[in-house]
């Protein structure tokens, strides 16, 4: 076997050429960071592209994330989802606010909104839920909540690039929503972020705050913080976004012929692909199920064996690491979902590369009965 490594995923790059056009121009006007021209012109080309009103570009999602929770004051308690990457948590610690986890539905691994009502005290102040994988969370459900209770809701939107629910864009639900433009995502620059904001009043006060707090010149009004794009990160957003429908059209292609060919393979389970107009395949999640016949851990050691890196996103979860797990809503019997879902997960290789004979292969090494 051709053994050259499989990666869960491989940063998406556009040609070089295109990029050095774009680095010359900043060599010629000298204008490398704050709020430049290309970083202008990503903010307005990612309105268009995505459908909403407001960005403000950020260095990367997680100061997005913490920024957000400034910008809406938010304070006390926070319910949040233990089925995500640590930043999401990690956002609401670095505010002083207590994460409050809630159970995730079996189905869409998305927070489930049943169980968020019980977890509310005089504390919650605002939900942060994550359209995990790209899959819509059930906004209306979840608004319905917070509006009863008066409470915030800042998506961490970090997988849902692109991503439109049956009325548009997912990233107009909620009050902000934080995207994050890692290598590892599906729409990169390098590193970076955004905040989606609803309107221009509220775009002014975030970009004020990733400014160290900066009004004007001389008017510094709170303690912002520095959480500006560079004019590099954003030529290479520019250069990227001509060719991000490519990328999401190869991604759709591996995604479907993933399905196809574990569609009878027992013990595999394909998370559903609802709820949403337009998805963009970000992960390929699939469940190792009790009557596989290896457990999951098993089967990402035989994957790894074959030179396929695979991941176990989202393990552990973020309530059994040692700064989350001491929290009461960490037990594990509020989790049980989160829990399970965790220990049978496993996250395949997907990128807009990725070859046909490639995800034949790794099909087979999960065909395959028994250990390597
Ligand atoms: C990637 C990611 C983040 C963090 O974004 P960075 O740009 O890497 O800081 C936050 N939340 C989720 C769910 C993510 O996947």
């Amino acid at each position: 076997m051709s053994d050259k490594p499989i990666y869960v995923t491989q940063p998406f790059l556009p040609p070089l050429e295109e990029f050095t056009a774009y680095l010359e121009r900043i060599w010629e006007n000298k204008t490398l960071t704050n709020g430049g021209p290309f970083h202008q012109q990503l903010e307005k080309a990612l309105c268009e592209y995505l459908g909403v009103n407001h960005i403000a570009l950020f260095n990367n999602g997680t100061i997005a994330l913490i920024t957000a929770l400034q910008a809406l004051k938010i304070k006390g308690e926070v319910i949040t989802t233990p089925y995500s990457f640590v930043a999401t948590a990690h956002s609401l610690l670095w505010n002083g606010i207590e994460p409050v986890f809630v159970d995730i539905d079996p189905n869409t691994l998305n927070l489930d909104p049943s169980k968020i009502e019980a977890a509310i005290t005089s504390k919650t102040t605002a939900i942060m839920p994550v359209h995990c994988y790209g899959h819509p969370c059930n906004v209306e459900a979840i608004q319905e909540i917070a509006d009863r209770h008066n409470l915030k809701v800042i998506y961490d939107a970090a997988h849902a690039f692109g991503v439109d629910c049956h009325c548009g864009s997912v990233l107009n639900h909620g009050d902000l929503s934080v995207l994050s433009f890692h290598a590892t995502k599906v729409f990169n620059t390098f590193e970076g972020g955004a905040i989606v904001c609803p309107d221009a009043k509220t775009k002014r006060h975030i970009d004020q705050l990733k400014n160290f707090g900066f009004v004007d010149e001389v008017t510094v009004d709170v303690a912002g913080i520095n959480g500006k794009m560079s004019e590099v990160n954003a030529a290479f957003g520019l250069v990227q976004l001509n060719h991000i429908d490519a990328a999401l059209d190869g991604r759709k292609k591996v995604d479907t012929l993933y399905r196809s060919l574990l569609k009878d393979v027992v013990g595999i389970k394909c998370l559903e692909d609802t709820g949403k107009k337009v998805a963009n395949y970000s992960y390929f999640p699939i469940l190792v199920e009790q009557d596989y016949p290896l457990t999951r851990d098993e089967l990402y050691q035989k994957l790894k064996d074959c030179n396929i890196y695979a991941r176990r996103y989202f393990y552990p979860l973020i309530s059994q690491f040692p700064t989350y797990k001491n929290l009461n809503s960490s037990n594990s019997k509020n989790l049980l979902n989160a829990l399970d879902a965790s220990e049978k997960v496993l996250c395949l290789p997907i990128y807009p590369d990725l070859e046909n004979g490639e995800i034949k292969k790794i099909v087979n090494v999960i065909n395959k009965d028994g250990k390597s």
